[in-house]
């Protein structure tokens, strides 16, 4: 496809506008920054003129994109129904395919596009300095003696977000066939993703243990990969296209009745697929048929009857809606319903909880100084609602939220609403066992 036409190709899209600029208020790099161009309504401007051929892909332009944080907030406020997010990936695509980049650029972006996040083995190797530097107790005599203080502040960010990472042999937990406790009523599939399955596998064995809790046979593709979320969003979307074609024939052979996730932004893209391979044949009709039975883990439980024996967990938890679960797909009752299942716990509401954390996939990463401007409006939240937690069902925000809280020297858990779920069941039957 030639560059123009990605764009011209939105064209229906634009004329939805009508400028009417009551998505502004709701635009975190608008509000940040007070600039048109970092608006909805104003890239949306800039997107039509390129379109038209009024203006060419300049610096300018790429500046306002790469600027947004695809958090999709626009969306939710637009009363036309505009569909900015495909806009702004489709401007992306654009950028990427026709913006002279520097050789070190187009390397990174091979590497860990093309390279890391869709192959499980390298990207667990890619992991494996960073286990060590925590496995030999180099983070924390680091952090003691204060060295993070030496480096670059970009770096030391980057060293604070970084998690502790769970144990390799906890990947053994998740196996291609894990059987419902009793009787089995759901046959799902589970996406384990990329790096949720190195970073995160702690909250995807919660998750397979709560669908098994919940009378779900719950089956893990070998086969499967990484969505392609993050390259959608950074303009990669040939990448990303392969990536859906081969998820799309490892779920089929599973033959399961919905395919569940629990990461936010890679929920939003796989309930995309449609779309990504609306221009191929072979696939269309599949990747619709894989789309319809996409569900967030959250949307899945809320709409089936939930076990309810759950033992008591006393803390007051504040929910922050991760953008591409309130924005991209609309869930945002369901994860407070469940959390309010759990005996003793108290949810508490955070302000503007569904306002941006600035983690918004790798955009922490490329643009630190907004997303930090995000997090330290989204910490004065969370301070102000005193939680013992804070529960968000998206990998990114839980990174962002800890290290904020990190950095404010505060005693907060920061976790995934399916983590305290799984804690409640298990609780539950240690209180069964002890009687
Ligand atoms: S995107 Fe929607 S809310 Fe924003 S200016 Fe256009 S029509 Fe109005
Ligand atoms: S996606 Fe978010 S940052 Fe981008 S224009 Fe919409 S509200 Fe603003």
């Amino acid at each position: 496809m030639s560059s123009q036409n990605r764009l011209v190709h939105e064209y229906d899209k634009f004329l939805d506008c009508v400028h009417c600029g009551l998505c502004l208020p709701a635009c975190p790099t608008y509000t940040e920054l007070g600039v048109e161009m970092d608006s909805p309504r104003g890239r949306i401007h800039l997107m039509r003129a390129y379109a038209d051929g009024r203006i060419e892909l300049t610096d300018h332009f790429e500046k306002h994109m790469d600027g947004c944080l695809d958090c999709r907030a626009c969306e939710t406020a637009c009363p036309a129904g505009v569909h900015y997010g495909s806009l702004v990936e489709a401007a992306r695509a654009e950028i990427a395919e026709k913006r002279p980049r520097s050789v070190i650029d187009r390397f990174l972006r091979k590497l860990v596009f093309e390279m890391l996040l869709p192959s499980r083995f390298r990207l667990s190797v890619a992991f494996l300095p960073l286990r060590a530097y925590q496995a030999l107790g180099l983070q924390k005599i680091v952090r003691i003696l204060g060295l993070t203080k030496l480096l670059p502040s970009r770096i030391r960010d980057m060293e604070s977000m970084i998690p502790v990472m769970p144990d390799r042999a906890m990947k053994g937990q998740l196996r291609p066939f894990m059987p419902a406790r009793g009787k089995s009523s759901h046959r799902v599939g589970l996406i384990s993703g990329c790096v949720m399955n190195e970073m995160f596998t702690h909250v995807n064995t919660a998750t397979a243990r709560v669908l098994n809790e919940n009378g779900c046979d719950v089956v893990i593709p070998e086969t499967q990969t990484c969505c392609g979320a993050l390259q959608v969003h950074s303009g990669e979307r040939t990448v990303a296209e392969s990536l859906a074609r081969r998820n799309i024939d490892a779920f089929e052979k599973a033959e399961v009745d919905t395919i569940i996730i629990n990461a936010a932004g890679c929920g939003a893209q796989l309930k995309e697929y449609g779309d990504l391979l609306a221009g191929d044949p072979a696939y269309r009709d599949r990747a619709f048929a894989f789309s319809n039975k996409v569900k967030d883990v959250h949307e899945f439980l809320a709409g089936i009857p939930v076990n309810e024996e759950m033992g008591t967990i006393r803390a007051r938890v504040a929910y922050h809606d991760a953008c591409h679960l309130a924005h991209g797909q609309r869930v945002r009752e369901e994860p407070r319903d469940l959390l309010s299942l759990i005996p003793g716990l108290e949810l508490v509401e955070l302000e503007e909880s569904d306002w941006c954390c600035g983690s918004a996939g790798i955009y922490n990463l490329t643009h630190p100084e907004m997303a930090d401007r995000l997090l330290v409006r989204k910490m004065g939240h969370v301070r102000q609602a005193e939680p013992d937690m804070v529960a968000t069902g998206n990998p990114g925000c839980i990174l962002q939220i800890q290290h904020g809280v990190r950095r404010d020297g505060r005693e907060i858990d920061v976790l995934h609403p399916v983590e305290l779920l799984d804690r409640a069941y298990r609780l539950k039957r240690e209180e069964a066992n002890n009687v």
